[in-house]
């Protein structure tokens, strides 16, 4: 869809100085990087922290796994969210406690439970696995203590619920709580529920926490036990359009806050656990990239970028969703896909012509196109552009062995304004 993107091109969102300059000086060094902003990092983990009292949140590492990145959001205090057991021990290596990392994925081995045993909390995904960790717990002498993902009975805005991979449905679990069936080793002392990512209206994500306390209230009448913590997994979305208004994280916390207050006497001093992956790293990240060629072809003007859609895929699967589809208001796909505007590019060119160009990348397929008729100032050879939020499902979602391209590299611009590598 030729002009979806026009109005965004030259949107300077939110690029402090230092980022432009570390941007700049960077790009005399390497062809394509990301750059995450560690200030802008801190800044939305402190936001969180200050709007949401009593509650405990945990970094979804698969959003960007940068060892930079988890040393410092650890070191705050955020607790982890695994999604496999190499996640499991990344943050066990950066000293975060087993009752605060939450390993949560479907289609678990023995090795994973293993090795997550001890270190991690697991929790089961479905009732065979349940019975799987009941059974490695007993044979390495263990109590072990899980939560078990549900798939609920209701949406973030419906009140009934859909067939899922993930978790065990409300109704199985229930109905396996209530029977008591014999489990020798394990002890399921916590819920788990992840619907969705990218939710901006604080209204939406209210309600949905809501029925998440009803759910751990109707659990606890099933096992009679009183849970020790509740984790209602992600849904804090990020204005990654120019047209999106942020989440309203404070009149969520109070939310929060009065639902505690509602629900004391079923639920005190069980933790309540958020999580969230984007928030935290979306938009502090920029993938930068140079302009290799440039060429009119059949009237059609095209910049040829270093490394697209093998260095950000993102810009690119979007693009090929918009080329396709009609609606303006495409349903997300996460972490795939968002919407058709959610990416501005930044060219860092002092031109004052502009002209109307398609930005594709460098690779051997005509699919690797960010984006299709956008007006810019007129780029050269050499010049670098920006693309803006990176900093989630970037580098760990690009698929850089395509092409057999030397991969972008990470930095950080650290807190004292020195660019490091991020994965160091
Ligand atoms: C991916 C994931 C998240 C993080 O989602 P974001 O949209 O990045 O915040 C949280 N919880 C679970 C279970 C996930 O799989």
């Amino acid at each position: 869809m030729p002009g979806c993107q026009q109005n965004h091109g030259l949107v300077k969102k939110n690029m402090r100085l230092p980022v432009k300059k570390a941007i700049w000086e960077q790009s005399q060094k390497y062809d394509c990087f990301y750059l995450y902003d560690e200030q802008r990092i801190n800044a939305h983990l402190e936001q969180l922290k200050a709007d949401f009292e009593s509650i405990e949140f945990f970094y979804s590492i698969k959003a960007n796994r940068a060892k930079g990145i988890l040393r410092n959001i650890f070191s705050r205090g955020f607790g982890a969210d695994a999604a496999s057991l190499n996640e499991v021990n990344m943050a066990n290596s950066l000293n975060v406690s087993a009752s605060r990392i939450q390993y949560s994925a479907p289609g678990k081995q023995v090795a994973d439970i293993r090795g997550a045993l001890g270190i991690a909390t697991i929790i089961a995904d479905s009732i065979e696995e349940i019975r799987l960790i009941d059974k490695i717990a007993g044979e390495e002498n263990r109590h072990v203590e899980t939560g078990v993902r549900i798939n609920p009975n209701f949406t973030f805005t419906d009140s009934t619920g859909n067939p899922s991979k993930f978790g065990i449905d409300e109704d199985q679990i229930l109905a396996f709580l209530r029977n008591r069936e014999s489990l020798h080793n394990l002890e399921i002392v916590g819920i788990h529920v992840h619907l969705r990512s990218q939710e901006l209206q604080a209204d939406i994500l209210g309600s949905y926490y809501e029925k998440m306390y009803r759910l751990a209230c109707s659990v606890q009448e099933a096992t009679g036990d009183k849970l020790k913590f509740i984790n209602m997994g992600s849904g804090l979305g990020i204005p990654y359009s120019t047209r999106a208004l942020p989440l309203d994280t404070r009149k969520l916390g109070r939310t929060i806050a009065e639902l505690a207050t509602r629900f004391y006497r079923e639920l005190n001093g069980t933790r309540i656990i958020l999580e969230t992956g984007r928030f935290l790293v979306g938009e502090s990240g920029y993938y930068v990239t140079h302009v290799l060629d440039r060429k009119e072809s059949m009237g059609k003007k095209f910049i040829i970028l270093k490394n697209t859609l093998n260095g950000f895929l993102r810009p690119c699967i979007a693009q090929l969703i918009t080329r396709y589809a009609s609606n303006e208001n495409l349903a997300g796909s996460e972490p795939l896909f968002t919407g058709n505007d959610c990416f501005q590019f930044i060219p860092l060119s002092d031109s004052t012509e502009r002209e109307t160009v398609s930005l594709v990348g460098n690779l051997c397929t005509a699919m690797d196109i960010v984006a299709e008729d956008i007006e810019m100032p007129r780029l050269k050879i050499g010049d670098v552009v920006a693309i803006t939020n990176a900093g989630s499902y970037g580098a760990v979602l690009s698929p850089m062995q395509f092409s057999s391209q030397q991969p972008p590299a990470q930095l950080m611009l650290a807190s004292d304004n020195t660019v490091v590598d991020a994965d160091a």
